[in-house]
């Protein structure tokens, strides 16, 4: 190793620390990611150049790439190259255009709270309560709060707390990560009064349970499994009937946020549907099917959405303006794109897959095959949307995951499978220079690699 206090040592020609800050881009940077941030920067640069991985004259350059690729948020966009239209792990449902607009706009002051005519106070949310009556009609009135989980909640709490919830045994289900419905619904100090067995329940199993001591009649959609073979459940409809001989509140957890039925998903329950059929109270997430923002739908009778929003805990529960922004501009724009993406078609899902073999240029690596989609997110389980996919080899699927962009692929026996159904059309061209370097294993070691 040489002398560091050589005259010839390389280290004593790295830019030193006030010259970097003093850079146009990183000053202009410091406003974007803050301080803090760009000396961190500053440091990995020069650190390298002292390892002998770059060199010395190198160090600004090196410095003004890594401030570009920094995001002021730690989140990384990811292609979602999976064919799962509601991603939980890449948080859902992407917005349209028209709702990032929304958010954009809601991001400053807005009259979120304010009737500028008059001056006074006005309402919360009543922009996105106008757009989902407009939307599903068949709802009296509607409330908006964090998600489905607070909507669920802040319905078994007003309704029920300190007295029983009638639900089926088939339907105490776990909706992921540990998080149970049972648990949820008890921990708002109601009772649960399960009723039938896991694969049947009848209707007297609900007449012989309530009584006096009933809050609410709960049906939850199974969302993320099926029961098949020897089953019965009893519908809304024939609930409606004992849910008016016993004056008791009838409340349909739906999940999947479909305010009306979707024809490529017969078995997937909607809003519309649910409240003709009896429901009182409709609850559903904002960040699945509807293709919204995180948000908990509450739609039904008006009196039942007003004894909700009267409660202590609706405030505890509510949306913020950004989400209640996005949500209306979902709305009213139309088709969102995981609406899309659940609807795409097969056949031109097949042309750009191998438009995208044909970039890529992987000769024997890559082949064009059947994959289906899925909805995802716990909706619509079991049904497989057609499409294709590339397939590369298994080895792809951490570039692809580490590289810039990121893509997550699907890694299915042995291969690494590219589904274009949650890409927009407009990213082809990215995807297919993130393939060709996935499969040449260029750019493997990204700078997100190192530590921030
Ligand atoms: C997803 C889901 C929930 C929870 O909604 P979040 O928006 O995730 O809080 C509740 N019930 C059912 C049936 C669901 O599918």
């Amino acid at each position: 190793m040489t002398d560091p206090t050589s005259e010839h040592d390389p280290r004593r020609r790295i830019p030193r620390t006030d010259h970097l800050l003093a850079l146009p881009e990183a000053t202009a940077a410091a406003e974007r990611l803050g301080t803090g941030a760009v000396r961190t920067l500053v440091r990995q640069q020069q650190d390298r150049a002292r390892a002998g991985d770059l060199a010395p004259e190198d160090v600004p350059a090196a410095l003004v790439a890594a401030l570009t690729t920094r995001r002021s948020t730690s989140l990384t966009p990811v292609l979602n190259a999976t064919g799962v239209v509601v991603h939980t792990n890449l948080g859902r449902a992407p917005l349209s255009p028209a709702a990032v607009e929304a958010l954009v706009t809601a991001a400053g002051y807005v009259d979120v709270e304010l009737d500028l005519a008059t001056g006074t106070r006005s309402k919360r949310g009543l922009g996105a309560r106008a757009a989902l009556l407009a939307a599903c009609p068949a709802a009296e009135d509607a409330l908006v709060v964090n998600n489905g989980a607070a909507a669920l909640v802040l319905a078994t709490t007003a309704l029920a707390a300190g007295r029983e919830v009638v639900i089926s045994r088939g339907e105490l289900i776990e909706i992921g990560a540990g998080f149970r419905l049972p648990d949820l619904i008890t921990s708002t100090g109601a009772r649960l009064r399960e009723v039938g067995t896991t694969n049947r329940t009848h209707l007297l199993d609900y007449a012989r349970a309530v009584g006096p001591e009933t809050g609410s009649l709960l049906k939850v959609h199974p969302s993320n499994f099926r029961v098949h073979g020897f089953t019965a459940e009893v519908s809304l409809a024939e609930l409606r009937t004992l849910a008016d001989e016993q004056g008791v509140p009838l409340v349909a957890d739906l999940g999947s946020g479909l305010l009306t039925p979707e024809p490529v998903l017969p078995d997937e329950p909607d809003a519309t549907t649910a409240l003709e059929a009896g429901a009182d109270l409709v609850i559903a997430s904002g960040d699945k099917l509807l293709g919204g923002p995180q948000a908990g739908l509450l739609l039904g009778r008006a009196e039942v959405i007003a004894t909700l929003a009267r409660h202590p805990l609706a405030r505890a529960v509510r949306a913020d303006k950004l989400a209640l922004a996005a949500l209306e501009a979902t709305l009213i724009a139309g088709p969102a794109p995981a609406g899309e993406y659940v609807r795409a078609d097969p056949e031109a899902l097949r042309d750009r897959t191998e438009r995208l073999a044909a970039a890529v240029d992987g000769g024997a690596q890559v082949a064009v095959v059947p994959h289906p989609g899925r909805v995802g997110g716990g909706g619509a389980p079991g049904r497989e949307l057609p499409g294709w996919a590339l397939r590369l080899p298994e080895v792809t699927a951490r570039r692809l995951r580490l590289g810039e962009p990121a893509v997550l692929a699907r890694v299915h026996d042995g291969g690494c499978l590219v589904d274009l159904r949650c890409v927009p059309p407009a990213e082809d061209g990215v995807l297919a220079g993130a393939v060709r370097r996935a499969l040449t294993g260029a750019g493997a070691e990204p700078s997100r690699l190192e530590p921030a």
